[in-house]
């Protein structure tokens, strides 16, 4: 009967759907929050669950901060999950403030990087040209000539390399960057989920009394 019991509660547990889950971090210490359930008695006699998010250091020992635990308290699972996908579509439906939200910034800093290498790649390749002009032309002698295009060379080889890398992290961060739409769109769990995880943002949240705060950092 009792096995039976747990069974039961376990199979509940797992269905419950925590849509911050691994994306959440403690507004006052900074550590990950963790989602768990509770099971209390009812008067009745019944279990009831309780499902919270709470700062790690709450929940584990060996997080907590010179063995104190952190002072924000567990904040329920739902209230949160629906606030902060309410605060996400408010923004979405504001187009061009969500795009200020999901547009990366370091995307910038790799455009110019990138365009910055292309024109030094171009300015090497014409110097690579005229060396073996006036080689052709006997302005150069053949060791100074071999000499300078080592160097050009060696230099191109760098930033073909650097560039290629570059491209591959803008690359990935283009891959992150989402449309309004598709917070619109979605409405099941597993699509919330799909878009909450691709959020180039961290969720900080911190309850005070029965207040609780959140926001997004990158
Ligand atoms: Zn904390």
């Amino acid at each position: 009967m009792q096995i039976q019991k747990n069974k039961k509660l376990a199979k509940r547990n797992n269905k419950h759907r925590y849509l911050l889950r691994g994306l959440l971090y403690c507004a006052l210490c900074g550590r990950s929050m963790t989602a768990y359930a509770r099971t209390s008695k009812r008067k009745t006699g019944d279990d009831v669950i309780y499902y919270y998010y709470s700062c790690i250091s709450k929940e584990s020992s060996s997080y907590a901060l010179n063995g104190t635990p952190c002072t924000c308290r567990r904040i329920p699972v739902d209230d949160l999950d629906s606030a902060v996908w309410e605060f996400i579509i408010s923004i979405a439906k504001n187009n061009s403030q969500l795009k200020d939200y999901l547009y990366s910034k370091n995307n910038l800093t790799y455009s110019k990087e990138i365009s910055y290498l292309n024109n030094l790649q171009l300015e090497l390749k014409k110097k690579q040209m005229n060396t073996m002009r006036w080689y052709h032309e006997n302005t150069i002698d053949y060791e100074t000539a071999e000499k300078a295009l080592k160097n050009i060379n060696s230099e191109l080889e760098t930033i073909h390399t650097t560039l290629s890398e570059l491209t591959i992290s803008q690359e990935k961060e283009n891959q992150l960057v989402l449309s309004p739409a598709d917070f619109l769109k979605a409405k099941t769990f597993k699509e919330k989920r799909n878009v909450l995880t691709k959020l180039p943002y961290r969720v900080y949240a911190a309850r005070q009394e029965e207040h609780f705060e959140f926001f997004f950092e990158r």
